[in-house]
């Protein structure tokens, strides 16, 4: 669990606001949904038997004795609330979401067990033409941050009535060769063997990679579901890569599955993963309705912008105000909300010291001019100006003109 203070903060609040923007311009709506929920609604849609309800969650008992967890994932949150709320019964809703999720792994790189994520849920749509949106919507969302190099991975799971046809040809298969698979694999065999496709054990590339395919399993709807899908892609100039063994973490997906991944942040290159899962809101006791969505990870998007020098939103001010002298610093707190007012962000120096510790200070603080006023200034009823950037001469402004004359000038650089 890491904490996040102000400098690291800058590249988050640039994907925070990219992404509300990009999310906005789809149609999606904000929801904010609590962080724990009844330890039941993970397990019955993450499902009982996935790493994340088997060894990964925080749980505890309250004091009424009602089992709670910190919620590892948002869209069981989120189908909860709509089902609440009556809001799936309305033609169709596109929704977002931001925060903390929580999972008790093995903490290494980009990989946290309190981490962010960003996410978005599309219901009431059957249809491909909402999982192309999706996909393209994402691939918005990286182009508008600036991020390259991120490649997309697409699957179809089919069916739960198809999917269970290709577990019982994975079991056939996957007994057949007990002998090369490692423990953990073992004993997925038994419940949830599609996870075996998903190990990154290199000793079981070869068995994974001759096991029976996925896609040789759809059921015909299936079929076009996803090759319509593909179509949209093509021709909306989105290149991906069709892996049959993309099979994801979570019960509850059916039809397409995605991720984007990248070779640039070691092994845990899936910034975004998503899939659709039309069963999920019937098994939590909602009325029938299709859903898909996708999460994004927070820390290793930023991480990968970092990688890529895609810098951060900049919270350095634009003036720093320099004041000595009681007379200054009085007049001093006025002068900079009529900077503000101009829409400047002003930090003023407080705790007094002489010119030259001021001066300081403003060099650190990273803004572009510094305004000074000391005795000199208020007898003249100007201030000083000093460009902090560029060897530019300082000039006298007349105080009344001081916010006017800045917000051109910074108004000119951005
Ligand atoms: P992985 O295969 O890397 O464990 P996952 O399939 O468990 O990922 P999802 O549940 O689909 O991940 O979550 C979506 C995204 O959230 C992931 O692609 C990743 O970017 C991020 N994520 C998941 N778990 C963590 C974690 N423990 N720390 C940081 N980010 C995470
Ligand atoms: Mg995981």
């Amino acid at each position: 669990m890491n904490d996040l203070l102000p400098e690291r903060l800058e590249r988050w609040q640039r994907v925070e606001r990219v992404a509300r923007s990009v999310f906005h311009a789809y149609g999606y709506r904000e929801v904010r949904l609590p962080i724990l929920e009844k330890t039941e609604l993970f397990a019955r849609s993450i499902g009982q038997h996935t790493d994340i309800v088997e060894k990964e969650m925080y749980s505890f008992a309250d004091r009424n004795g009602d089992k709670l967890s910190l919620r590892p994932e948002g869209t069981a949150g989120v189908v909860r609330a709509g089902i609440q709320s009556g809001d799936f019964r309305s033609q169709l809703q596109r929704w977002w979401y931001a925060g903390p999720m929580f999972r008790h792994e093995r903490p290494q790189r980009g990989r946290y067990r309190q981490f962010y994520q960003m996410g978005v849920e599309a219901f009431g749509v059957p249809g491909p033409d909402i999982d192309a949106e999706l996909v393209v919507m994402s691939a918005r969302l990286w182009r508008s941050l600036g991020l390259k190099d991120l490649n997309l991975e697409i699957n179809s799971l089919g069916t739960p009535q198809s999917r269970e046809v290709y577990r019982q040809a994975l079991v056939t298969y996957f007994s057949a060769h007990e002998s090369e698979l490692d423990a953990d694999s073992v004993r997925r065999l038994e419940h949830n063997p599609l996870r075996i496709l998903d190990s990154k054990n290199p000793d079981m590339q070869a068995v994974i990679q001759a096991a029976p395919s996925l896609l040789d399993f759809l059921d015909q709807e299936s079929v076009e579901h996803f090759g319509q899908l593909q179509a949209s892609l093509d021709n909306a100039g989105i290149t991906y890569n069709v892996n049959p063994r993309l099979v994801r973490g979570l019960d509850y997906y059916v039809r397409t599955v995605f991720e984007w991944t990248t070779q640039s942040l070691g092994a845990q290159g899936t910034v975004c993963a998503g899939g659709r899962y039309d069963g999920l809101v019937v098994q939590l006791g909602g009325k029938p309705t299709p859903a898909i969505g996708f999460a994004l990870g927070m820390e290793r998007l930023v991480e990968l912008m970092s990688e890529q020098q895609i810098p951060g939103d900049s919270t350095d001010p634009a003036v720093f105000m320099i004041m000595v002298g009681d007379a200054a610093q009085i007049r001093g707190i006025a002068v900079a909300e009529e900077m503000r007012d101009a829409g400047l962000q002003v930090q003023c120096n407080c705790n007094g010291g002489s010119f030259k510790a001021q001066m300081k200070r403003a060099d650190r603080s990273g803004a572009r001019y510094a305004v000074i006023l000391g005795d000199d200034e208020m007898a003249a009823n100007h201030a000083t100006v000093k460009p902090l950037r560029h060897e530019v001469p300082q000039q006298q402004i007349a105080m009344g003109s001081v916010a006017r004359y800045l917000a051109e000038k910074l108004d000119q650089i951005d």
